[in-house]
């Protein structure tokens, strides 16, 4: 059951189709769209944002956690707030995740880790520690979060009889580079500019010569220009303020901390991917909407690029296509 999006008018304006109501289907690319691309392909790499959010706790937009899938490898990046919810509503079991990559360690990042990780281990039954890759601080995080839950962990062991290794995790620190190599999957860890947090990641994901990239929480970066460069798919944070917003204003510094409509317009211009999505949405004060975070990019970008939404998902084969995934 899916939505079919016809794409017209420069790959800008679409027209809808209701064929069933499993997924919204757009194809960019050279488009070819037609049945075939409904199907999961193997030799794809599919994206779906499972939380395109901040800090804030609302319904529509969950905190940051992406899911990619390729080949035999199901990574998460990030797990915010309801990022387990997510991944059920999407039917992906929490033992199947791979290796957890996390962008720095702002809450909003990480607070659904220890659901992960623990859930994962008492309703999945996880059997195996969980791979956690991470920013300098990772371990410290980890050891910590271990201690905070050890009581848990005992009753889990000793009185529901989880198999103990299940409640481990493999911590590796990261550095500039490729972190992950199995399976034919690629993941490359890169420096953005979220000072003072420092450091903090993107990642670009390779996989059967095609590639993502995220680009976590950054201004302006020259060096994700650089790693995101023949992407096929560029999935970028923004902060959207209005022109009036003054430096006194106490959200003014959040601004500074992020990506403007115009300066990512500029990122895209620069890495020209197959398609461009926004990610981790940022409105400054909540007084500006999808609409103008839209048009503040078009009036700088003429490319294909869409505004993300949880549950968005994104087959990258020969061409990008998009779904949205309809559940209740
Ligand atoms: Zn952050
Ligand atoms: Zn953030």
């Amino acid at each position: 059951m899916y939505i079919y999006i016809e794409l017209v008018n420069n790959m800008r304006q679409v027209s809808i189709t209701i064929i069933s109501s499993l997924f919204v289907f757009v194809c960019f690319g050279q488009p070819k769209a037609n049945k075939d691309n409904v199907r999961v392909n193997a030799s794809s790499i599919n994206v779906t944002l499972l939380g395109t959010g901040t800090p804030q706790p609302v319904m529509e937009r969950f905190g940051a956690s992406t899911l990619v899938q390729a080949g035999s490898e199901t990574l998460l990046f990030d797990a915010g707030r309801g990022c387990l919810q997510r991944l059920r509503q999407i039917n992906v079991s929490y033992d199947k995740i791979t290796g957890l990559f996390l962008t720095h360690l702002h809450s909003d990042h990480i607070v659904g880790l220890p659901d992960l990780w623990l859930t994962g281990w008492l309703v999945s039954r996880r059997l195996i520690p969980l791979n956690v890759f991470g920013p300098t601080g990772t371990e410290e995080l980890m050891d910590h979060l271990r201690k905070a839950f050890a009581f848990d962990i005992r009753m889990r062991v000793e009185d529901d009889k989880r198999v103990e290794n299940g409640s481990k995790f493999l911590v590796k620190e990261i550095e500039e580079g490729i972190i992950y190599e199995k399976n034919g999957v690629k993941v490359i860890a890169f420096l953005v500019d979220h000072y003072p947090v420092v450091p903090a990641f993107g990642y670009r994901i390779e996989y059967n010569g095609h590639s993502v990239v995220l680009s976590g929480d950054t201004r302006y970066s020259e060096n994700l220009i650089k790693f995101a460069k023949g992407a096929d798919l560029l999935i970028h944070e923004v902060a959207i303020a209005p022109d009036t917003l003054s430096k006194s204003d106490p959200q003014y510094n959040i601004l500074m901390h992020h990506t403007t409509p115009e300066e990512a317009a500029k990122v895209f211009n620069e890495v020209q991917p197959k398609l461009a999505a926004y990610s981790h949405i940022v409105k400054i004060h909540g007084l500006l909407s999808d609409e103008d975070l839209r048009k503040r990019t078009e009036a700088n970008y003429s490319g294909p690029f869409i505004v993300g939404e949880d549950l968005m998902s994104f087959s990258i084969g020969d061409t990008v296509s998009i779904k949205k995934w309809q559940v209740k």
